[in-house]
């Protein structure tokens, strides 16, 4: 299925339903109501105090950083913070869950109603409702695949902070799920609240796809929990339409379920049937006071703020008139921002074309590259210093966009600058009437039918000649100045 507004099935369109739940793992050296530490990759069960293991009588101390954490996530949300919450137990029954509940907020969250901005690739951009963030602890986890008849639990995890984040049901294909994920992820980690590692687990999406006919109410959901790729997520709510539309238009229903994505195989399967709050038998936990935040903490926070994901956008698009997506692009990460940003820095001057110009190189080759060599912008060869270098010899019209493409994968191995590997390998292009024009004269003598064709209409020749004088000068003439003197020379100038 493509990434249409609309899904079109046998009885005619059908319109997609998403709304997303991300629990997101708090940047925060120990964990939401102990002093246990919470670093990935530890051995098992050592990162365990009595109060995650649910010892009697341990009682749960907030962590207030965590509670800072979530109050900058909430800002970044453009949301209401409570200054009360409160925290309630929600009670189930799970080998890797001690205590048989888990501290969460269910009537009170911290932060309630905000929003965030998604941009799509067609240029426009979507408002997406968020419903509430609120604090809760994590589980443990349990290890099936250690011993042929038994399963372990290592507690590590259980009782660390997480904000599970709620989305309105305002997302409608696959394209904008992921962009809302994609936002949400390039928010925390700009305010370092979660490091959004979705890979390590600490940022995992629950999906909630329906689907109606336009215009109608909204259909049946089923929810799909714990997918923790942004490919899953495209590929399950994919799944899941077609899974969906067959079902109603083969007359039948959809149950509201909780489903499993199947990664291996790429489809969904049934879980458990929907739960409802009531199973929870959710109630105020008695160890803790209600959480009241003092108005001018609170305040302090937003005044110190870093300049947030969409401000930088609007700010890029502004100083350097930036085309909208570009800019979303670029600000994704600090770090991307920050090397852009640099690179722009060391060009003799800003121009808005000069801007594009380098935006186009950091997302299409820089990108390129170290995605094929699995490498991040930290570990970069070539220096914002160095690009910009680059960028200036194509501004100069010392060589053409494609001789940039050689110049720059010899600065990827080689290190060094594109000025001294133009010199090294006589890459200066031709900018020179005397040089090219032999050689076109050359070219249209070899070839007078097709010169004869061309004056007859036949307009699509003009590449071709083009394409031959390149040829023979190995890419090096200014394409601008060749499509200039061919035209005199075809007397069609
Ligand atoms: P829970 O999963 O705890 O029962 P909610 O009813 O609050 O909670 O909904 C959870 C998520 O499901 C929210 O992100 C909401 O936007 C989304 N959602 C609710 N109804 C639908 C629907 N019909 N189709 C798609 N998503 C929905
Ligand atoms: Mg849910």
């Amino acid at each position: 299925m493509s990434d249409q507004y609309f899904y079109e099935g046998a009885s005619g369109p059908w319109e997609l339903v998403i709304g997303l739940e991300v629990h997101a793992q708090i940047n925060s050296k120990s964990k939401l109501f102990s002093g246990a530490a919470t670093a990935f990759g530890a051995e098992p069960n050592t990162q365990v105090s009595f109060m995650d293991a649910a010892m009697p009588g341990m009682l749960p101390v907030i962590n207030s950083h965590c509670v800072e954490q979530a109050v900058k996530t909430g800002f970044g949300l453009n949301a209401e913070i409570n200054l009360i919450s409160s925290f309630d137990r929600k009670n189930y029954f799970y080998a890797d869950l001690p205590s048989g509940y888990q501290i969460t907020q269910f009537t009170r969250p911290i932060v309630g109603k905000g929003y965030l901005d998604v941009e799509l690739e067609d240029g426009s951009s979507r408002r997406i409702g968020i419903t509430r963030l609120h604090l809760e602890q994590d589980a443990g986890k349990s290890v099936h695949d250690q011993h042929p008849d038994k399963s372990y639990i290592d507690l590590n995890r259980a009782g660390v902070g997480l904000m599970e984040i709620v989305s309105e049901p305002d997302m409608r294909s696959a394209e904008e799920a992921a962009a809302y994920v994609k936002k949400l992820r390039a928010i925390v980690r700009c305010l370092g609240t979660c490091d959004g590692n979705m890979d390590q687990g600490s940022m995992r999406v629950d999906i909630n796809v329906s689907v109606r006919k336009p215009g109608a109410p909204l259909g049946t959901r089923a929810e799909i929990k714990n997918v923790n790729s942004i490919k899953f997520l495209t590929q399950a709510v994919h799944y899941e339409v077609d899974r969906q539309v067959s079902l109603l238009e083969a007359g039948e229903e959809i149950l509201q379920e909780t489903r499993l994505f199947d990664a291996a195989q790429g489809i969904t399967r049934s879980m458990r049937s929907k739960e409802h709050a009531h199973d929870y038998r959710y109630f105020p936990d008695p160890d803790l006071p209600p959480l009241v935040l003092e108005k001018a903490w609170v305040e302090t926070l937003r005044t110190n703020l870093p300049e947030l994901p969409d401000a930088k956008k609007d700010r890029l698009m502004e100083e350097y008139e930036l085309p909208l997506y570009d800019a979303a692009l670029l600000v994704t990460e600090t770090e991307i921002a920050s090397y852009y940003e640099e690179t722009l820095q060391a060009l003799e001057a800003v121009t808005p074309k000069g801007a594009k110009l380098v935006a186009n190189w950091l997302l299409g080759e820089v990108f390129g590259a170290l995605n094929r060599d699995g490498k991040t912008l930290e570990d970069c060869p070539i220096t914002p210093g160095a690009l910009a270098g680059l960028v200036m010899e194509i501004q100069k019209d010392v060589i053409s966009g494609k001789i940039a493409k050689d110049v720059f994968s010899m600065m990827w191995e080689t290190g060094k600058s594109a000025p001294a590997l133009i010199a090294e390998h006589g890459l200066q292009q031709v900018s020179d009437d005397g040089a090219i024009i032999p050689i076109i004269d050359k070219v249209l003598a070899d070839n007078p039918q097709m010169v004869e064709e061309y004056r007859q209409g036949k307009d699509k020749l003009f590449g071709f000649f083009v394409g031959q004088v390149m040829k023979i000068m190995a890419g090096k003439a200014n394409p601008e100045l060749v499509n200039k003197l061919l035209r005199e020379r075809l007397g069609t100038a």
